[in-house]
């Protein structure tokens, strides 16, 4: 049996959550097996058959209202107890990056993140994941009984799978763990799409030349409903809050699209990038080095193509 952490935020499945149990549901196939999901504080459940899972194992605890990892790897453990699970699968987020490791002490169980494909082989059980902030890739054996892997975003896709899913209610002791924290603040974007789930990535870096000409960006994004991202400078100069920075040092992005104005494709900022499926740059510098990493590239001034595309966006 495979078991599929669901995660969710502020109560609603997260569409990498979705991907994760399109990925089970792929091991479960090769493995002539089936998936059983958990979901932590999820409201609404019922989209997981669509992808895959046979049995929803849902956890309602109000200490669990807030994402506390040590708790949370506790509960998936004791989940995987119960079902006997020999697989577990979880996202790449951060949540998922924090609790893998003590899941995977927990259980004694080996632990590859990042990873972008269904395993080689399940016996051995051999997965490919990317590596060097997706600079390279890495096959790994888990020899482990136990074998914990997260999937990269947008690395499998959803694949649907319509299946007929039951709902089990779960209780997890919780006893070992010590709920009172204060949580001081949470760096959370203020856009309605976040960075982490956009399939669209709308991003400006220090060509723009100051806060004030955002509204281009602002306008282009919600034309695409796309997320809205920045390069270092501009976050640290603080043009836009620090949770837009993307890069080596900033958040991963892996959406379908990915759009630079006015950012130079410094190898940091590229090293979070690179796993978007399309890049396209707008910058008016032909030897800017991004775009020798873009699928498509615009040599221009960004002040007059970009209100341009707007403008020819609106009209469709
Ligand atoms: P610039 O390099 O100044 O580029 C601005 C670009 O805008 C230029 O290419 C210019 O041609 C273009 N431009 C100017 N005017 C216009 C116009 N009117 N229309 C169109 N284009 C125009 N950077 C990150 O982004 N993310 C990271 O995570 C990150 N981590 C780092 C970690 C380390 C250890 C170090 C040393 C650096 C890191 N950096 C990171 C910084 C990185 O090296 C670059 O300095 C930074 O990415 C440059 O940002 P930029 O492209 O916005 O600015």
């Amino acid at each position: 049996m495979i078991l599929v952490y669901t995660e969710s935020e502020e109560g609603k499945i997260k569409k990498i959550a979705l991907e994760a149990v399109s990925y089970a549901k792929g091991i479960a196939d090769q493995m002539g097996t089936s998936v059983t999901a958990v979901a932590i504080n999820a409201n609404d459940t019922s989209e997981l058959g669509k992808y895959g899972a046979s049995k929803v194992l849902e956890v309602s605890d109000d200490k669990l209202n807030k994402f506390n990892g040590e708790a949370y790897a506790d509960v998936i453990g004791q989940a995987a107890k119960s079902e006997g699970a020999k697989v577990i699968v979880l996202t790449s987020s951060a949540n998922s990056k924090f609790l893998a490791p003590t899941l995977a002490v927990n259980l004694e169980a080996g632990f590859v993140p990042n990873v972008v494909e269904l395993p080689s082989s399940t016996s051995p059980f051999k997965v490919k994941h990317s590596v060097f902030t997706n600079k390279a890739f890495a096959n790994t054996e888990i020899t482990t009984d136990i074998k914990i892997v997260g999937i990269g975003k947008n690395s499998y896709g959803l694949k649907e799978n319509e299946t007929s899913a039951t709902t089990e209610a779960f209780t997890a002791n919780l006893d070992a763990h010590d709920f009172d924290m204060e949580v001081v603040s949470v760096d959370k974007a203020t856009d309605t799409v976040t960075i982490a789930d956009a399939e669209i990535v709308v991003s400006g870096g220090r060509g723009l030349k100051g806060p004030e000409n955002w509204g281009m960006i602002e306008e282009l994004a919600d034309i695409l409903g796309a997320a809205t991202a920045c390069s270092k400078p501009v976050s640290d100069m603080g043009w836009r809050p620090h949770s837009e920075h993307v890069g080596q040092t900033g958040k991963p992005v892996a959406s379908n699209l990915y759009i630079a104005i006015g950012i130079s494709g410094a190898i940091q900022h590229l090293a979070g990038i690179n796993a978007s499926k399309v890049k396209v740059v707008i910058n008016n510098d032909p030897e800017a080095p991004f775009f020798k990493a873009a699928d498509y590239g615009m040599v221009g001034d960004a002040f007059e193509i970009v209100p341009e595309l707007n403008k020819k966006l609106k009209e469709f």
